[in-house]
């Protein structure tokens, strides 16, 4: 370990000393004040003011008015520029817990853990305002709080258009990981989330009576079909699709045989390129379905993200950097590829990225509180661990760009 990792290990602890309790205090300020995606207005005004008060020039997005926040950190010392994300929205979604910072407003929630993002990419700010120019690294840190992460395609494409990747060599981001336990971060090199799409089948029939389902088209039984068949077809057509339906709208008495149904579902692939044909892949097994059942059909798809892409150079230095950590120690675990997306993908597609699970996970808990459930939350010793491994990561990133160019 060199001095100089010394220096920032030692320089995180006493940062992280005393100012634990205002991280903490700000995570749970924005666990108890979730808003929703594109709507992140106090939100915002709270980033603006901490990065404010601590010498930062924040500016807000022109084309999401009151959302979403990009500020830069200079050395003072030509270099290369890492960006760091997070992102910042809540989701739509009761807050079940029992604690003084549940959410205090009903069906919204913040069950993905964004406010845990937001508070470590604050805390990394607050650390580079006390103590980032005494490290003397060359080059800037760029800190993105991007809104509505949680809609398609996501604020990140209005952040990329307002200049957040502009000069940008590497970017960091992470992830609330609830299987992993706290002080662990799972790594992984090229594809770490999938892609996520959305479908609407509007299925449309003549309707008729129960009592002569052969004198109609029975579009209850052909939705059956569908549900069952789109899922395993794609299966079975090995296209690496995965279809899964999340509503089923249609009908309303017993005895009657509607003329709609609706299905509404997701359909997530593991690779870029499967990606790219999965439209057409679904209209196709779903004509063929269909074919035969005498109902007429209607598909409207909605692309949304691709797969989170992560840089093998930049996974490497971080690893190792992560890796030689004393204090706290962290654990580095190989990340498996998850079914979910995230909108970090758009920026991986542009600048090398490295995308990190983060264990939130408390030990003495009975069980694994998920993401997207009101039961969701976190060990506080998490934001310390994300703190840290940010900010190693893209001190270590300065330094290897910089020698590399
Ligand atoms: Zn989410
Ligand atoms: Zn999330």
């Amino acid at each position: 370990m060199s001095a100089e990792r010394r220096t920032l290990e030692q320089a995180l602890a006493a940062w992280w000393e005393s100012h634990a309790d205002s991280v903490i205090g700000l995570r749970r300020w924005l666990h108890a004040h979730p808003e929703r995606s594109g709507a992140e207005y106090e939100t915002t005004g709270r980033i603006v003011d901490e990065l404010t008060g601590i010498g930062f020039a924040p500016v807000v997005l022109r084309s999401r008015p009151g959302t979403g926040v990009i500020a830069t950190w200079d050395s003072g010392n030509p270099g290369p520029t890492v960006a760091v994300r997070a992102d910042i929205d809540a989701l739509g979604a009761f807050d079940l817990l029992d604690t003084p910072y549940r959410s205090r407003t009903t069906g919204l929630a913040h069950a993905c853990g964004h406010d845990a993002h937001t508070s470590i990419v604050v805390a990394l700010a607050g650390f580079l305002a006390v103590y980032g120019k005494t490290l003397q690294p060359k080059g800037r840190i760029r800190l993105l709080f991007e809104p509505a992460e949680e809609t398609v395609p996501g604020g990140a494409v209005e952040m990329i258009a307002e200049g957040a990747l502009d000069g940008v060599d590497a970017i960091l981001g992470l992830h609330c990981d609830p299987k992993s336990d706290v002080g662990s971060v799972g790594l992984r090199s090229g594809p770490i989330s999938a892609a996520a799409d959305q479908m609407t089948v509007e299925l449309i029939g003549p309707g008729g009576h129960t009592a002569r389902p052969e004198e109609t088209v029975d579009l209850v039984s052909v939705a059956a079909r569908l549900i069952l068949g789109l899922p395993e077809r794609l299966h079975s057509a090995q296209s690496g699709l995965a279809a899964v339906f999340g509503a089923v709208l249609g009908g309303d008495a017993p005895n009657v045989i509607p003329t709609r149904v609706e299905l509404r579902g997701s359909v997530r692939t593991a690779d870029a390129d499967g990606w790219e044909s999965a439209k057409t892949t679904v209209q196709d097994a779903l004509a063929n379905i269909m074919e035969s059942t005498g109902a007429d059909w209607e598909l409207d798809y909605t692309r949304g993200v691709p797969p989170v892409m992560n840089d093998p150079h930049v996974v490497e230095v971080v690893r190792t950097v992560l890796s030689e950590v004393k204090d706290p120690k962290l654990s580095v675990f190989e990340a498996p590829q998850s079914a979910g997306a995230d909108t970090f993908a758009w920026y991986s597609r542009m600048v090398p990225a490295c995308y990190m699970r983060l264990g939130t996970h408390d030990p003495s808990w009975p069980h694994h509180r998920d993401l997207h459930h009101g039961h969701f939350d976190i060990d506080e010793r998490a934001l310390q661990t994300g703190l840290v491994a940010v900010a190693s990561a893209a001190f270590s990133l300065l330094d290897t760009l910089r020698t590399k160019t």
